[in-house]
Protein backbone atom coordinates (compact mmCIF):
# COMPACT_ATOMS: atom_id res chain seq x y z
CA UNK A 1 0.00 0.00 0.00
CA UNK A 2 1.38 3.62 -1.13
CA UNK A 3 0.13 7.42 -0.64
CA UNK A 4 -3.19 7.10 -2.72
CA UNK A 5 -6.06 9.72 -2.76
CA UNK A 6 -9.19 8.40 -0.54
CA UNK A 7 -12.69 7.99 -2.26
CA UNK A 8 -14.80 10.86 -1.39
CA UNK A 9 -17.38 10.67 0.82
CA UNK A 10 -21.13 11.51 0.74
CA UNK A 11 -22.44 14.29 3.51
CA UNK A 12 -24.68 12.49 5.71
CA UNK A 13 -27.11 13.71 7.73
CA UNK A 14 -26.88 13.15 11.40
CA UNK A 15 -29.76 10.73 13.07
CA UNK A 16 -32.67 12.40 14.65
CA UNK A 17 -32.11 10.35 17.78
CA UNK A 18 -28.45 11.82 18.54
CA UNK A 19 -28.98 15.29 17.47
CA UNK A 20 -31.33 18.40 17.70
CA UNK A 21 -31.82 20.43 14.66
CA UNK A 22 -30.04 19.86 11.06
CA UNK A 23 -26.32 18.51 11.36
CA UNK A 24 -24.53 17.39 8.38
CA UNK A 25 -20.93 14.97 8.65
CA UNK A 26 -18.37 13.64 5.99
CA UNK A 27 -16.32 10.87 7.09
CA UNK A 28 -13.02 11.70 5.83
CA UNK A 29 -11.21 9.07 8.00
CA UNK A 30 -11.92 6.03 9.65
CA UNK A 31 -8.69 3.81 9.82
CA UNK A 32 -8.35 0.16 9.27
CA UNK A 33 -6.95 -2.24 12.27
CA UNK A 34 -4.60 -1.72 13.58
CA UNK A 35 -5.63 2.43 13.23
CA UNK A 36 -9.04 3.08 14.77
CA UNK A 37 -8.73 6.52 14.38
CA UNK A 38 -11.87 8.47 12.92
CA UNK A 39 -12.14 12.00 11.64
CA UNK A 40 -14.90 13.32 10.67
CA UNK A 41 -15.90 17.23 9.67
CA UNK A 42 -19.03 17.86 11.10
CA UNK A 43 -21.36 21.09 10.33
CA UNK A 44 -24.10 22.38 12.54
CA UNK A 45 -26.82 24.75 11.31
CA UNK A 46 -27.55 27.19 13.94
CA UNK A 47 -29.24 26.12 16.83
CA UNK A 48 -28.65 22.54 15.85
CA UNK A 49 -26.56 20.13 18.72
CA UNK A 50 -25.85 16.93 19.96
CA UNK A 51 -27.47 15.12 22.81
CA UNK A 52 -25.43 14.41 25.80
CA UNK A 53 -22.67 11.39 24.87
CA UNK A 54 -19.34 10.21 26.07
CA UNK A 55 -16.64 8.83 23.90
CA UNK A 56 -15.26 5.54 25.09
CA UNK A 57 -11.53 6.94 24.30
CA UNK A 58 -12.01 10.58 24.13
CA UNK A 59 -12.76 12.93 21.14
CA UNK A 60 -10.67 16.18 20.41
CA UNK A 61 -12.53 18.87 18.25
CA UNK A 62 -11.02 21.88 16.25
CA UNK A 63 -13.24 24.57 15.18
CA UNK A 64 -13.39 25.59 11.53
CA UNK A 65 -15.55 28.37 11.36
CA UNK A 66 -18.67 29.74 12.80
CA UNK A 67 -19.60 29.61 16.73
CA UNK A 68 -20.51 26.99 19.05
CA UNK A 69 -20.21 25.64 22.71
CA UNK A 70 -19.51 22.62 24.47
CA UNK A 71 -19.70 22.07 27.80
CA UNK A 72 -19.09 19.05 30.22
CA UNK A 73 -21.82 17.52 32.42
CA UNK A 74 -21.53 19.77 35.91
CA UNK A 75 -19.17 22.30 33.79
CA UNK A 76 -19.58 25.84 32.62
CA UNK A 77 -20.18 26.03 29.09
CA UNK A 78 -17.25 26.51 26.87
CA UNK A 79 -17.33 29.01 24.18
CA UNK A 80 -15.79 27.76 20.69
CA UNK A 81 -14.27 29.80 18.20
CA UNK A 82 -12.45 29.35 14.84
CA UNK A 83 -9.45 27.66 15.86
CA UNK A 84 -9.99 26.03 19.19
CA UNK A 85 -8.78 23.02 19.71
CA UNK A 86 -10.84 20.91 22.74
CA UNK A 87 -10.43 17.60 23.88
CA UNK A 88 -13.04 15.71 26.03
CA UNK A 89 -11.58 12.84 27.89
CA UNK A 90 -12.74 9.32 27.70
CA UNK A 91 -15.69 8.69 29.10
CA UNK A 92 -17.17 12.19 30.07
CA UNK A 93 -20.54 13.00 29.36
CA UNK A 94 -20.93 16.18 27.57
CA UNK A 95 -22.02 17.80 24.58
CA UNK A 96 -21.48 20.34 21.42
CA UNK A 97 -23.19 22.32 18.95
CA UNK A 98 -23.93 25.75 17.56
CA UNK A 99 -25.35 29.02 19.12
CA UNK A 100 -28.68 29.63 18.79
CA UNK A 101 -28.04 32.00 15.29
CA UNK A 102 -24.77 30.99 13.79
CA UNK A 103 -23.21 27.84 12.19
CA UNK A 104 -20.36 26.19 14.07
CA UNK A 105 -18.28 23.81 11.62
CA UNK A 106 -15.63 21.60 13.47
CA UNK A 107 -13.38 18.50 12.96
CA UNK A 108 -13.85 15.56 14.95
CA UNK A 109 -10.90 13.40 16.13
CA UNK A 110 -11.43 9.97 17.76
CA UNK A 111 -10.69 6.29 18.23
CA UNK A 112 -12.60 2.91 18.56
CA UNK A 113 -12.38 1.18 21.22
CA UNK A 114 -10.23 -1.91 20.84
CA UNK A 115 -12.35 -4.59 19.45
CA UNK A 116 -11.99 -7.34 22.17
CA UNK A 117 -13.11 -4.12 25.08
CA UNK A 118 -16.28 -4.99 24.36
CA UNK A 119 -16.88 -0.94 24.51
CA UNK A 120 -19.08 0.97 22.34
CA UNK A 121 -17.64 3.76 20.23
CA UNK A 122 -19.58 6.68 21.62
CA UNK A 123 -22.58 5.76 24.14
CA UNK A 124 -25.77 8.23 23.90
CA UNK A 125 -27.96 9.91 26.33
CA UNK A 126 -31.16 12.17 26.83
CA UNK A 127 -31.10 15.23 24.22
CA UNK A 128 -30.58 18.59 26.09
CA UNK A 129 -33.66 20.47 27.74
CA UNK A 130 -34.91 23.99 26.50
CA UNK A 131 -33.05 24.87 30.00
CA UNK A 132 -29.74 23.05 29.33
CA UNK A 133 -28.89 24.69 25.62
CA UNK A 134 -27.74 28.45 26.09
CA UNK A 135 -30.59 30.57 24.34
CA UNK A 136 -28.11 33.35 24.15
MN1 LIG B 1 -18.43 14.48 21.54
Amino acid sequence: MSTAQQPKTPTVKGPAEWFSGDVYFNAYYAGQEPSRTRLNLVRFTPGAHTAWHTHAVGQTLHVTEGLGWVQSRGEELIELRPGDTVFTPAGEWHWHGATANTFLCHLALWEAPAPDSGQPETVWGDKLTDAEYPAE
